[in-house]
């Protein structure tokens, strides 16, 4: 494994640094776009890294797994009432499709779906924010994870597109919180620093049918972490889903940070890392370094 990712680690290299670093908040676009990170954790708890690999970084729609984890633990299929299971194959800050499907967003991985899982958190955790820290701390073993509130209160002064996802949910009798206050608790939770180590850790779980090694708890029940799978290979990198499916065929989430996680069911979680993203926000680099791993290695759900 170690020679593999030397050889995807200097065949990538030259790509690190093309795309665009997220800038839609200047807390973000401050990054340095030179960074390359890979982290494989396998179901044996042996890890292999190589880059950046131990450096934090915004996960920001990566905690979409996070939230959604939490909620299904609580609410079981109830949930599934007030958000889909469809990808959207449109960007991920879209809000055409909430109109005509009366306030009920396609997944939870578009922000429209995020806001609601958000929301039934909100109604479950006095403090919804510090449940998904202390349950991030747990899951990847690291008690040093923090949301950098800098990027959490950046991302608050400029809610305009979420805040109009989430008031207009709230029009069809889908939100129950107060809006201003599942925005914040949202954005901090994307605002969370982590390494690829930390994540390829913390999504152990999801490559061990539930279980996750790091904490020794069943997080989800099998069936559950399959669904969590089936999501993220359909909708876990928006309207590049269908090609993420063609090219790497593992479940994975990405978020602006330029972070992506992918699954190989039964044996690996990976985490790759690099700030530039392509034009549909996914991290450039970490989507040809995962085609490449794939590709090396035979690894497919398919
Ligand atoms: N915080 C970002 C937002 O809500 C997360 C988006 C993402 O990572 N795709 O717009």
């Amino acid at each position: 494994m170690d020679t593999l990712l030397t050889k995807i680690y200097a065949d990538i290299l030259p790509l690190v640094g093309q795309g665009k670093v997220a800038d839609y908040i200047p807390a973000l676009a401050e990054v340095s776009p030179n960074q390359f990170g890979i982290a494989i954790y396998s179901n044996q708890g042996e890890l292999f890294q190589i880059g950046d690999a131990q450096v934090p970084f915004s996960i920001q729609s990566i905690s979409k797994v996070f939230s959604l984890t939490l909620a299904m633990k609580h609410y079981g299929d109830s949930m599934w009432q007030r958000v889909g299971r469809e990808p959207s194959g449109l960007p991920f800050n879209s809000l055409v499709q909430l109109e005509y499907e009366n306030g009920i967003p396609r997944n939870p991985f578009i922000n429209a779906g995020a806001l609601v899982v958000s929301d039934m958190n909100q109604s479950r955790f006095a403090s919804p924010h510090y449940a998904m820290r202390e349950f991030v701390r747990r899951v990847s073993g690291n008690s040093g994870v923090y949301s950098d509130q800098k990027v959490a209160r950046s991302e608050y002064e400029h809610r305009s597109r979420n805040a109009a996802m989430a008031y207009l949910m709230q029009s069809y009798g889908n939100f129950n919180n107060e809006v201003e206050s599942v925005l914040k608790n949202y954005f901090s939770n994307c605002a969370i620093r982590m390494s690829c180590v930390d994540l390829a850790k913390a999504f152990n779980f999801l490559a061990n049918k539930g279980f996750c090694q790091i904490s020794k708890e069943q997080i989800l029940d099998t069936h559950q972490a399959r669904q969590v799978n089936a999501l993220m290979a359909t909708s876990g990198l928006y309207d590049e889903a269908g090609n993420f499916a063609f090219q790497v065929g593992l479940p994975g989430k990405s978020g602006v940070g330029g972070g992506i996680v992918a699954i190989v069911p039964n044996r690996f979680s990976i985490c790759i890392w690099s700030p530039c993203l392509n034009k549909m926000g996914n991290s450039l680099a970490s989507v040809a370094a995962l085609e490449l791993m794939t590709q090396q290695i035979g690894w497919s759900v398919y």
